[in-house]
């Protein structure tokens, strides 16, 4: 349980559009996590693998923080996540809609990027990047989402990974209609 919501910064991952979903902006301000804590980052929507390392570059780059979370900007959170401030597990991710549907989390250390935290000590024992598409050999063929090198470094860390809860979530393809527009000035 996270008491100190002030020692969490929160990122937000946005597409060159910079739009983000209402929820989203309103759960974190409601988690009680600290405006100036709150960072939009116009992600490279060409290149997912270089917004989620260069989030959590960013992230790493802030002081004063024992907890770093990361959502997608069209992820969107309700009471049903609250659980991430609850969880045990030194990275937690809520559970959401993906494009493979909930499948996705069989298994209970699966892990995806939509929405999810880490504690600080732990993310600085890991080394980027952080995350990266898994190819077969000629790189042909995708065999899995960029989330997988990251779930694995962890487990051969020996860090506790898992999910909790579940965010509503649109995948790749759905249109975000009542998305809002954060100005440049609000972004890193
Ligand atoms: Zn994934």
């Amino acid at each position: 349980m996270i008491t100190d919501r002030s020692k969490i910064s929160a990122c937000i991952i946005a597409n060159p559009d910079l739009r983000v979903a209402p929820e989203l902006l309103l759960w974190l301000l409601d988690s009680h996590i600290p405006r100036k804590n709150i960072l939009v980052y116009r992600g490279n929507d060409r290149d997912q693998v270089a917004a989620y390392n260069a989030a959590v570059e960013m992230a790493l780059g802030l002081k004063g923080v024992d907890y770093h979370l990361f959502a997608d900007a069209d992820v969107r959170p309700y009471s049903a996540s609250n659980a991430l401030f609850e969880s045990r597990f030194n990275i937690t991710c809520v559970k959401c809609d993906t494009e493979t549907g909930l499948s996705a989390w069989a298994d209970e250390s699966d892990f995806h990027t939509a929405l999810w935290l880490a504690d600080n000590k732990v993310l600085r024992q890991m080394k980027g990047p952080w995350f990266g598409w898994d190819y077969n050999e000629s790189h042909s063929r995708i065999n899995g989402c960029v989330c997988g090198k990251f779930r694995r470094a962890a487990i051969d860390k020996g860090f506790s990974i898992g999910h909790v809860g579940h965010a509503r979530h649109y995948p790749r393809g759905s249109q975000l209609p009542d998305s809002i527009c954060v100005r440049n000035c609000y972004t890193k």
